[in-house]
């Protein structure tokens, strides 16, 4: 038997940080993921889907043991074959895992995929932060030419741009791993000589992830951090002429830029170039970030591998961007408006409505199927009230002459149609639709 949950549970009542998708909910990420998927195809990306639960190791190699989403933040399972698997909290690392397993570098180069789906962090929940959270990633796995660099973050912007909102990147670079070494040095050194004006937790953070000093929240900290060196002034000649192309880029695909010499992204694999997504409020603020990604030409060897594999990629939150976009932007095409609502009046009639249905579907016609006790009267009022056009009466006189009767909601005209002659209307119907 497993073992139940120590907390004290409502059953129904979904996990902390994670929720139900309803209604119009449902159809804003469903409409969300088309139109990005949609955007990215028109970029030349193409589909890819891992599994939620990947190896441990392929995020505490990749994505670095001392990032808040590994050594925090990450579900665990022990499972009963005695595999350590963990539920994915990020898609780069499950992708480029797939990318090796599947050789995709004997492909021509470099492979341009997009995902989406959920990810998981088992972080503190609040407004817009869940546990379940959801993505839409972009990889280009296999060049380092800044060119892709800016179609990433092109691609990326493109899509945000759909919520109607002002979307501003934010753009710093970390050059390769010389100027890094380099630049952690003198981050050190810099930090070392103001230790005690930062704060403790900040203390902590400088013998495991320095970097994540330069981004903190606490506000001594930030303090320090204003003449901190910036990373930009490291740059040796190589990582500052991929930084250059960059920016050049950007300003040629007409996206608004400002580089910020504080970021530098949670995670371990980041080189080059690193970037976020900010949205700004209705009084022209910045206000979160939307998304955010990088170049990762490390992570391949930090996973184990015997190559470097150069790469760039991001991640957009899907749960923020529906949130901060204008009203009903994401509606699917595909959300099904029902043509017909079906009232039938006694199970007796079960197999004429089962065959009857079959006749709808061939036609790509939608049905509400509605099987009644009350009055056919109360059937034709919940018709009007979901404002579904016809309405199909099946009752014991029809399904004897094995007919139909269908009425139009506009006009209240109804007619009484053999089975056959309902088809034909149907067949007009597609032909002539309204
Ligand atoms: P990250 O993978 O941390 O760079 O996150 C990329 C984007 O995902 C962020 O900019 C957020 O919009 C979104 N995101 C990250 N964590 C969460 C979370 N816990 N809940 C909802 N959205 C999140």
């Amino acid at each position: 038997m497993p073992k139940e949950s120590k907390n004290k549970n409502n059953l129904f009542q979904s996990p902390k940080g994670m929720r139900d998708f309803l209604g119009e909910k449902f159809y804003e990420k469903q409409g969300f993921y088309t139109r990005a998927e949609s955007i990215a195809g028109y970029y030349g990306f193409s589909g890819i889907e891992t599994p939620i639960v990947e190896h441990a190791e392929v995020f505490t190699k990749g994505v670095g043991e001392h990032t808040d989403i590994v050594e925090k933040e990450m579900y665990d399972l022990h499972t009963r074959g005695g595999d350590h698997l963990v539920m994915r909290p990020e898609g780069t690392a499950g992708v480029m895992r797939s990318y090796i397993e599947h050789g995709m570098s004997s492909l021509p180069q470099p492979i341009m995929l997009y995902y989406g789906g959920p990810f998981f962090r088992h972080d503190k929940p609040q407004k817009g932060r869940y546990r379940q959270l959801y993505q839409f990633g972009l990889e280009i796995i296999g060049s380092q030419k800044p060119e892709y660099d800016v179609l990433i973050i092109q691609t990326g912007f493109r899509i945000l741009k759909e919520t109607g909102r002002n979307i501003v990147v934010k753009i710093n670079s970390l050059g390769d791993s010389e100027t890094r070494k380099n630049y952690l040095k003198k981050l050190i050194n810099y930090y070392q000589k103001h230790e005690n004006e930062i704060s403790k937790k900040d203390r902590g953070r400088l013998s495991t992830n320095p970097l994540r000093v330069l981004d903190s929240k606490e506000p001594e900290t930030k303090e320090v951090n204003k003449n901190a060196p910036t990373c930009l002034e490291t740059l040796n000649t190589s990582s500052k002429a991929h930084f250059d192309m960059v920016i050049k880029g950007l300003s040629e695909a007409g996206i608004n830029y400002e580089i910020d010499h504080t970021l530098v992204r949670g995670l371990d694999y980041y080189s080059h170039t690193v970037f976020e997504f900010i949205v700004y409020d209705e009084n022209g603020q910045p206000s979160h970030a939307l998304g955010g990604g990088g170049r990762y030409d490390g992570l391949a060897r930090a996973m184990g591998y015997n190559k470097d594999i150069p790469a760039v990629g991001l991640g957009i939150g899907v749960d923020r961007t529906i949130e901060s976009a204008k009203k009903k932007v994401f509606i699917p095409q595909n959300k099904q408006h029902p043509d017909f609502y079906f009232i039938q009046t006694g199970e007796e009639l079960n197999n004429a409505s089962f065959h009857l249905r079959e006749i709808l579907y061939q036609n790509n016609a939608k049905v509400v199927f509605a099987p009644q006790k009350g009055s056919i009267g109360q059937g034709l009022g919940i018709a009007e009230n979901l404002k579904i056009p016809f309405v199909l009466i099946l009752g014991k006189d029809e399904a004897q002459d094995k007919t139909i009767t269908l009425r139009n909601m506009n006009n209240r005209e109804q007619q009484t149609l053999t089975f056959d002659e309902f088809d034909n209307y149907l067949k007009l119907m597609k032909k002539n639709p309204a």
